[in-house]
């Protein structure tokens, strides 16, 4: 193998203190638009959000300070499930359900449609800040599965 790749340095996963998930980067104003200030002030500059839905911890970084998802502005998804799927436009678990027993899923399409415009604000919205679309479609085609 080529030493290069070897030596590309991919060290920069960071680890849940709580459940041990890798954590997804998260760009810094996320954190202050779901964290209030208090808070926020025990993480540094690069955090990370934890997608483990039964782990309590939301924010973490690499010296393992963490805000608990009850820190929290405001709840989000996964970690209360009846918080929306995606935040910038409302839609819910039960929305995906719906469009799973419908002829075609005219919600996920809508928001699809949705998520390209400029009404989309999935980095200050989303805990991730990043689009929710595979998140709603990971879901969709989860009970789809379920139901078959
Ligand atoms: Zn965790």
């Amino acid at each position: 193998m080529n030493k290069a790749f070897v030596r590309e340095p991919d060290t920069t996963e960071t680890f849940c203190p709580k459940c041990g998930a890798a954590g997804v980067p998260v760009p810094w104003i996320t954190v202050e638009h779901h964290v209030p200030e208090e808070t926020r002030r025990r993480l540094t500059a690069s955090s990370c959000f934890c997608m483990t839905p039964s782990c309590e911890v939301a924010y973490f970084d690499a010296m393992e300070s963490y805000v608990l998802a009850t820190d929290m502005v405001q709840p989000v998804y996964p970690k209360d499930v009846t918080a929306p799927l995606c935040p910038c436009f409302g839609l819910t678990r039960n929305d995906v359900e719906d469009d799973v027993d419908a002829p075609s899923p005219v919600k996920i399409r809508t928001l699809l449609a949705k998520s390209k415009s400029p009404a989309a604000h999935c980095e200050t919205a989303s805990p991730t800040g990043r689009c929710c679309m595979p998140e709603v479609q990971k879901y969709y085609f989860k009970v789809k599965g379920a139901g078959d």
